[in-house]
């Protein structure tokens, strides 16, 4: 049999086609809630009702769980659909570790299980691996008719600090202890990073950034690896199954029409993200050693402490965020973010436009996020016209 062919192959010719009906190279959009049964009860195409699962995702989800290197995905409304079904799965009584800087709505979820008395959940930095390693070994705390599940909760790059962690180190302390690991990969995409390869048991994205990239579709992804035949794929099993559970029994199933035009922007992943981390790193570079920036936070510098790191589990570039800590303070940050004319000031990542925010006021109270930062989420504009806006808006703090 022939290898698999390169993921940017993959990417660009969508699975399932040409499609069976009429040929068409692009798959088709199945609109329609529900499908008649055969006269022995069951279903010609294996499609019953669409808030279980409707067609048109299955060549979404085939197609990414392909590029991850995993054996199933589930399309969800968001990406929050997507990370609340899957915590929400979780037995009763379950430990969740997770990093202090990391998107910021998924951690105010963890706190609000916990705050219910579904989780017990221990935060550590980022970057500490014997706080880590110490976390996950404190075992599930117990109480529910399921046995409890420990699940270390990764994301990397982080947004928007640009923390990095070493995926496959966690994942074997995480297994050693009986945890299962679930990786944000949103900001690399599987074009930089596939997070199985290194360990990991659930892949999430937001698909509502560079996966679909065009800034027009709200969409939220899990891959699970496949099962390697060890003691944790019952555990696993049991969560990817509650997780489907969760997206039928809530309605959070993605629509057709959302799934379609997701589809589409994968098929162009490979040409966006490699032109979109490269114009970030040009970015990054511009800003660096800037009089008006105290510290630029990108994983793609030599000297971010995750660099070393980044280099060794990021293929072809570091993402498209990169954060400014501006030299003046809070002030000088939203006189940046005015002065900056590519970049729309709106919040998001992973558009074919560029946007910045200056994210502090945005998360509120308890961040992690420093009251001088500006995140860049750099798009596919010209990158010399990106780095000239951003020079001259840097400029505009000292002359
Ligand atoms: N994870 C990361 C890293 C994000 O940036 C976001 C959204 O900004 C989310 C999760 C949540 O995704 P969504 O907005 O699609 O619900």
């Amino acid at each position: 049999m022939a290898p698999p062919h390169h993921p940017a192959t993959r990417a660009a010719r969508a699975p399932g086609t040409p499609d069976p009906t009429m040929g068409g190279l692009v798959p088709p959009v199945y609109p329609s809630t529900t499908y008649v049964r055969g006269s022995d009860g069951s279903y010609p195409g294996g499609h019953s009702y669409s808030r279980d699962e409707n067609p048109t995702l299955d060549p979404a989800e085939d197609l990414l769980a392909s590029l991850e290197g995993g054996s199933d995905a589930l399309l969800l409304a968001s990406g929050m659909a997507a990370a609340t079904a899957l915590l929400d799965a979780l037995p009763a009584g379950s430990h969740v570790v997770a990093p202090r800087r990391m998107y910021w709505t998924i951690r105010r979820w963890l706190e609000e299980l916990r705050d219910r008395g579904r989780v017990a959940l221990t935060v550590v930095d980022n970057v500490d691996d014997d706080a880590f390693a110490a976390a996950v070994a404190d075992a599930a705390p117990g109480g529910g008719p399921r046995p409890p599940v420990t699940l270390a909760w990764l994301e990397t790059p982080s947004n928007p600090m640009g923390d990095v962690v070493d995926l496959a180190g966690r994942a074997r302390t995480a297994h050693a202890a009986g945890a299962l690991v679930v990786a944000d990969s949103t900001v690399a995409t599987p074009v930089h990073t596939r997070p199985v390869e290194h360990g990991v048991d659930v892949v999430f994205h937001s698909a509502t950034k560079q996966l679909n990239g065009h800034g027009d579709v709200l969409a939220g992804a899990l891959v699970r690896r496949p099962a390697d035949g060890g003691s944790l794929d019952g555990v696993l099993d049991e969560l990817w199954d509650g997780t489907r559970h969760q997206r039928a029994y809530r309605g959070g199933v993605l629509g057709p029409f959302e799934a379609w035009l997701l589809l589409r922007g994968m098929r162009t992943l490979y040409l966006r993200v490699p032109r979109a981390s490269a114009s970030a790193l040009a970015v990054a570079r511009a800003a660096e050693g800037h009089p008006a920036v105290a510290r630029v936070l990108y994983p793609g510098l030599e000297d971010h402490p995750g660099h070393a790191v980044a280099r060794r589990q990021m293929d072809g570039g570091f993402g498209m965020v990169v954060s400014l800590r501006l030299a003046g303070g809070a002030d000088a940050a939203r006189r940046v973010a005015a002065r900056l004319e590519l970049f729309a000031d709106a919040t998001s990542l992973g558009s074919t436009e560029s946007l910045v925010e200056h994210r502090a006021p945005v998360e509120g109270e308890g961040t992690p996020v420093p009251d001088d930062l500006l995140r860049l989420a750099v798009g596919l504009e010209d990158p010399d016209d990106l780095v000239a806006d951003v020079r001259r808006a840097l400029d505009g703090e000292t002359t």
